[in-house]
């Protein structure tokens, strides 16, 4: 049986021995727990950086799991449409990967963690090339790669990708998109840098547009879970069973996570809690345990490196609970096993 098999056998035995209240599924009992522990939690800020995403409810609050074998578990405002921002790039990089293969695409974005803000205006000194694709300068050349004849053609191939990883169709805010395009004056310089230096060969405005929609994507807590299944069973929605990458490319995609993928948090992230995952500053969290689960969590209110205050809790929680650390041989994962 599998560990995670294992921890709900487990923990149904104990929910049988005290409780008066049964929940059907331990697994589901263990996320309406971590709901009601941490909807207390009042800590953080919405991002104000455009008006649109200053309007968001702060209470809201979901976390949804999605196994391997197609399960679903989630609480709270899980339906809560929002855009997906940041946790983007994992899915662009993909999408680059596949339209050009690791070498090249190796030669435009580094895979170097930088420790630097995930907006700071830097290129290594002797490539000339973004640190990495969880960035947003990397992120930006990343976004660039993605092959289509036009604007129409990237855009539908961007939203058809998205479409594969979730199971349905899928939208763009408008009014997100041109706000971020507006105010986006930041990601236009990266832009015109790294123009400069030769790393964007198309027309940048065309790249920044397409990165500003795919930022603008509206997902859902379990839409996130469901992708991040899907990077956890080698590529394929494990609902819809469509392939929606390329599996050769998914150890790429989990290593950047990884090591890149929680802002200027990343390196303490994979030391404490110890599995791909990525944010943005909407609030979202994607966690991959590989071979076994997706992790989504949704709560707007941000620490001061971007990441949701309550979604890297519910997430450190999650991964001592269930022992899902990939390092963690200490006996801990035994103990549901
Ligand atoms: N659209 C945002 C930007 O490019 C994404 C930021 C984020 O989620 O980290 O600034």
């Amino acid at each position: 049986m599998s560990i995670l098999g294992n921890a709900i056998s487990v923990m149904t035995n104990q929910a049988h021995q005290g409780d008066l209240e049964i929940d059907p599924s331990p697994l589901l009992a263990v996320l309406k727990d971590l709901h009601s522990q941490y909807k207390l939690l009042g800590e953080g800020a919405v991002a104000k950086y455009i008006p649109e995403l200053a309007k968001v409810n702060p209470d809201l609050f979901s976390i949804c799991i999605v196994t391997v074998d197609g399960q679903v578990y989630k609480v709270g405002d899980y339906d809560q449409l929002f855009t997906i921002q940041s946790i983007s790039k994992v899915f662009a990089y993909g999408l680059a990967l596949e339209d050009h293969g690791q070498d090249y695409v190796l030669t435009r974005v580094g895979v170097e963690p930088t420790g630097d803000a995930f907006n700071a205006i830097v290129l290594d000194e002797q490539s000339k090339r973004p640190y990495n694709p969880m960035v947003n300068a990397g992120a930006i050349a990343t976004t660039s790669l993605i092959k289509g004849s036009g604007p129409t053609e990237r855009l539908n191939r961007m939203l058809d990708m998205f479409r594969r990883y979730i199971g349905h169709d899928v939208f763009v805010d408008i009014s997100v998109f041109t706000s971020e395009r507006s105010t986006g004056h930041r990601n236009r310089a990266m832009a015109h840098l790294m123009l400069n230096f030769g790393m964007i060969d198309r027309n940048i405005e065309e790249s920044l547009d397409l990165y500003f929609q795919q930022c603008a994507v509206m997902v859902n807590c379990q839409d996130l879970a469901v992708m991040a299944a899907t990077l956890a069973n080698r590529g394929i929605n494990p609902i819809t069973k469509e392939q929606a990458v390329d599996k050769r490319y998914i150890k790429d995609i989990l290593s950047v996570m990884y090591t890149c993928g929680m802002y200027n948090f990343a390196g303490e992230w994979a030391y404490k809690i110890g599995i791909p995952a990525k944010s943005g500053i909407c609030g979202g969290i994607i966690a991959v345990v590989p071979n076994k689960m997706g992790i989504g969590v949704f709560s707007p209110l941000l620490d001061v490196r971007g990441n949701s205050v309550r979604g890297v809790k519910v997430c450190e929680e999650l991964s001592q609970r269930l022992g899902l650390h990939l390092f963690d041989c200490s006996g801990q994962q035994a103990k549901f096993g």
